[in-house]
This record gives structure tokens, sequence and C-alpha cells, in this order.
């Protein structure tokens, strides 16, 4: 929420956007935005068109301490009933989609489509990013959570990054200095701009025949078609004996497949997606998933982390 004193009025959008000529909207709605399709909309929606226009938006909201959120594909996002009372930053222009490739290092911008992505650097007979298909992400978005799964992560192929904090200033994150684990980072900057990948050369057959297994593999396991932001919980941390645990098992275990609240339910098809039918709202979900926790918790004595972001 923003920070603000009582009684101070909210500084204008016309003085937070003056003289940018950034693309925005105000009260704009975020539902279409995310894969759930639920939630209210952002007080302001703002799209810059290059880094430069980003720094002057970001150093002039750190200013006025407006809270600020950066979307992604929001496939991994969960938007409040009552939206965002801030500004709502998407790096969807053209101008942080640039794709480049030289040896076997791809430099591609945060809003950059990973579908896309693992598509084009296959045919291009680069290897690294099968582990990405059907992973619904920007590229930003897949470096902040180290998107991935069984088949491996993003962390493990990027070689670098380029950032910009909340104030504005754009510097680098070098691999000898990131840290990947299973869906976290040690980023700590506001906004991924571009990261550079290294991939390894090889058979583009072999490689698009490896994205699809991966895909199907993906369609058949998980409520690819449904609402949803993917698994709702992280999986918890190893037993002391090494024994991994994981999340959808014990909420199937506890006997919460299909458990439905309003228009939410956790998914009868993979016990860690919980998904919204048309007309659920995001407090259903939010309802489902505190349901969850609770269960689990009194069941096994094992604490849920929620993987789902949840704005504001
Ligand atoms: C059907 C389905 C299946 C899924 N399967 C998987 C899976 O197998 N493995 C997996 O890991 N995830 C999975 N997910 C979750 C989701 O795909 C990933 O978390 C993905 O990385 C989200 O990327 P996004 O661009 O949509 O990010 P968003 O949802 O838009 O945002 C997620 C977070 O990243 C931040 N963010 C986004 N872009 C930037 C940026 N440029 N700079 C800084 N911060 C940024 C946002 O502020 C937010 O905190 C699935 C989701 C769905 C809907």
């Amino acid at each position: 929420m923003p920070v603000e004193a009582p009684g101070r009025t909210y500084p204008t959008m016309e003085r937070l956007l003056q003289d940018l000529h950034i693309r925005h909207e105000l009260n704009a709605p975020l539902a279409p935005l995310t894969w759930y399709g639920v939630g209210g909309p952002a007080r302001i929606l703002a799209h810059p068109s290059s880094v430069q226009q980003l720094a002057a938006l970001a150093a002039r909201a750190h200013e006025e301490k407006i809270s600020t959120y950066v979307l992604g594909n929001g496939a991994n996002l969960l938007v409040a009933d009552a939206g965002v009372d801030g500004l709502v930053i998407q790096l969807d222009d053209p101008g942080f989609k640039q794709y480049r490739v030289e040896n076997s290092i791809v430099t591609v911008g945060a809003g950059f489509d990973m579908a896309r992505l693992v598509n084009q650097t296959a045919k291009e007979g680069l290897g690294g990013l099968e582990c990405m298909a059907g992973i619904p992400a920007s590229v930003g978005g897949a470096v902040r959570m180290n998107a991935g799964g069984a088949y491996g992560d993003i962390g493990r192929s990027v070689r670098r990054l380029t950032v910009m904090d909340a104030s504005g200033q754009v510097y680098h994150r070098d691999r000898d200095d990131l840290l990947f684990s299973y869906r976290k980072t040690n980023i700590t900057a506001r906004y991924i701009l571009d990261a550079e990948l290294e991939l390894t050369p090889d058979d583009p057959d072999v490689l698009g025949k490896r994205v699809k297994e991966i895909f199907t593999y993906k369609k058949l396991t998980q409520p690819l078609a449904d609402y949803s932001a993917g698994c709702a919980f992280k999986n918890p941390p190893p037993e002391p004996d090494g024994q991994r645990r994981s999340a959808g098992k014990l909420i199937d275990t506890a006997g919460l497949k299909g458990f439905q609240i309003g228009g939410a339910q956790v998914s009868p098809q993979h016990a860690n997606f919980v998904v919204a039918e048309r007309g659920a709202s995001a407090s259903d979900i939010l309802a489902v998933i505190e349901h969850v926790q609770t269960v689990v918790r009194d069941t096994f004595g094992v604490p849920l982390e929620r993987e789902v972001v949840v704005w504001p």
C-alpha cells in the first residue's frame, strides 16, 4: 500500500507520469493479465518502452513512496479483489523483448515470452531451456521465481542479469554472485531487465523432441487448461533423513483433492493446483489456500509455504 501520512493526498497520476510519455492506463483491470483471471484493478498500469523511461518512472515513484509492482505474464500471481492501490509496471513493450544470440549466449529481454524462447532456441540448436517447456512465463518472471521443475530450472542457464533497483539505478549481477535454489533467488533488485543465458549447441531435432516430450508430460500431469497460477505451494524442505516431501502428496493424503470454496477448488487432477472457475473471486482462492495450509499443518505438522505471489 502507498506509504503516506493520513490526510495527505495520493500524488496525482499526472504528476507521476508527467513529461514521461509512457503508455499507461488508470484504474486498469489486472484480471485479464493474469492466468487466474481474477482480482481488481491497478491504480496505474504503465508500459515503459525503454530502460530510460523505466528508470525515470521508477525514480519518481520511489521518490513519491508509491508502492510499485512488476508484472510479467501473470502466471504466478493472485491479485486481490480490491486490486492494487499503486503503480503496476509491465515490461511488455518491444523495447523489453529483444533477442540476440552470440556464440551460444542468448541475451533476451525480461518481457520475452518463455514458450517462444524455448521453441526459438531449440530451433536454433541451442539446448538448456527444454526444462521450461509448458511453464507460462515472461523471462523476467521466470528468473525472479527460478521457475522450473523435475527437468531443471532457468537459473542453471543464467550467466548474467541486467537489473534495476527501486530508484532507477541499473547494474549487473553475474553468475558468481547469483544464487538460484528451489523457486528462489537472491535477486534483490526491483526490476529484472534482461538475462544472458548460456546454452549448449545441440541437434535441433533432438531438442525439439525433448521440448515436445516435456510439454506432453506436463499436459498429462497438470491441469494446464484450468485457471490457476501453477503450484499453489512450494514443496516443504526434505525431512532430517533426507526424504523429500511433495506438497501435492500431503494435500492429496489429507483428502483435500476437490475441496471447494465458492468458485475455487483444489484440482482433482493435481492436488497442488488451486484452480478457479469463471466467476470465482480472489477471496475464494485465498480461502482455499488458507484451508489447505491449516489442514496440512494440523494433520502432518507441516507448514506449507505459498508459491503463488499475492498482490498487494
Ligand atoms: C498452468 C501453469 C503451470 C505452471 N507450471 C509451473 C512449473 O512447472 N514450474 C514453475 O516453476 N512454475 C510454474 N508455474 C508458475 C509460473 O509459470 C512461474 O512462476 C513463472 O515464472 C511466472 O512468470 P511470470 O512472468 O508470469 O511472472 P508473474 O506471475 O507476472 O510474476 C511473478 C513474480 O515475478 C515478479 N516479476 C515478474 N517479472 C519481473 C521482472 N521483469 N523483474 C522483476 N520481477 C518480476 C513479479 O513481481 C512477481 O513477484 C505455472 C503456472 C501456470 C499458470
